[in-house]
């Protein structure tokens, strides 16, 4: 039987997250970190362990099967490779900052100035984008300390709180691309079966992610303006009580509005209300 392969990145920002998100799909594998790659007890599937900015290719070229990646790193290294699902994690944005006592206030300002920039490729596209000509240094790490080096007028760097771009004395300036770990798979495998069961189980982590499972009581005379609040997968099981005037309800409701929806439940006359992660949505 065939085996597919996924890669993931071996350590950094987004290491957890794809074990994490892996192991939730029922997934059974040794996660050591001296290993390159680990099989799957029971699922005929292999992970490699790698270099983030190594995965586009590694599937570009069928190496691996399907990768977990920063979009910055696919569209960077432009890859051809078929995009599978937003994984709803790693998010930061691409910016370009500049020290905050400069004067550099319309984009047009950067003609002719240099930016500094682990992602020459994407800047150059948006600075072409935008009709700018500026001078791009491509460097490998350490972005943030080149402005006060010397080395450049401005950056164009990941941010996720800005905590970094503060402390080094820079200000966000311009939004290049926002970015979240994605699932990605060698052009055309989507279309194989084992790699839909997997997207499949994915998604369905993911769901259940977004919501939560909650169970309430309610006088039946409420049980409408009650149920009117709650979506439901399909709609909301009520259950009956030994207190023949009362019912529970058991639904599942998003994550979002989740503190809205509660206090909207509890002036509709719920009580004794139970909030609940859910593990899976198969639907
Ligand atoms: P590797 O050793 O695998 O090459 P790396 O140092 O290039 O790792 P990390 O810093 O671990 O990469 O970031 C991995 C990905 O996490 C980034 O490509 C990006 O998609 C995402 N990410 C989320 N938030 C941030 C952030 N604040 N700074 C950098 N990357 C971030
Ligand atoms: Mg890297």
């Amino acid at each position: 039987m065939k085996t597919l392969k996924i890669a993931i990145q071996k350590s950094g920002r987004l290491n957890e997250k794809s074990v994490e998100l892996l192991k939730n799909c029922g997934l059974n594998f040794e996660n050591y970190k001296s290993s390159l790659i680990s099989p799957v007890s029971n699922f005929p599937l292999e992970i490699l362990f790698l270099r983030d900015d190594d995965i586009p290719e590694y599937v570009q070229d069928g190496i691996a099967d399907l990768g977990i990646v920063g979009e910055n790193v696919i569209q960077e290294t432009e890859v051809e490779v078929s995009y599978l699902q937003k994984l709803g994690f790693g998010k930061c944005s691409l910016k370009i900052a500049v020290p905050n006592n400069n004067t550099i206030t319309v984009l047009d300002q950067l003609n002719g100035k240099a930016i500094a920039t682990t992602y020459p490729v994407i800047l150059g596209k948006y600075l072409k984008e935008k009709g700018i000509s500026s001078d791009i240094r491509t460097i490998s790490g350490s972005v943030e300390i080149s402005p006060g080096l010397g080395l450049s007028d401005a950056i164009c760097d990941l941010v996720s709180t800005g905590g970094t771009l503060k402390s080094n004395g820079l200000i966000p300036f311009a939004d290049v691309m926002s970015s979240e770990a994605v699932l990605i798979g060698s052009k055309g495998s989507e279309n194989d079966d084992l790699v839909q069961e997997l997207i499949q189980r994915i998604q369905s982590v993911l769901r259940a992610k977004e919501t939560k499972y909650v169970v309430l009581n309610v006088e039946r005379k409420n049980l409408d303006a009650v149920t009117a609040l709650l979506p439901g997968v399909k709609s909301p099981s009520v259950v009956p009580l030994a207190e023949v005037d009362w019912v529970a309800v058991h639904t599942v409701i998003p994550e979002r509005d989740f503190w809205d929806r509660i206090s909207q439940l509890k002036q509709a006359g719920a009580q004794g209300i139970v909030v609940m992660p859910i593990e899976k949505i198969i639907l």
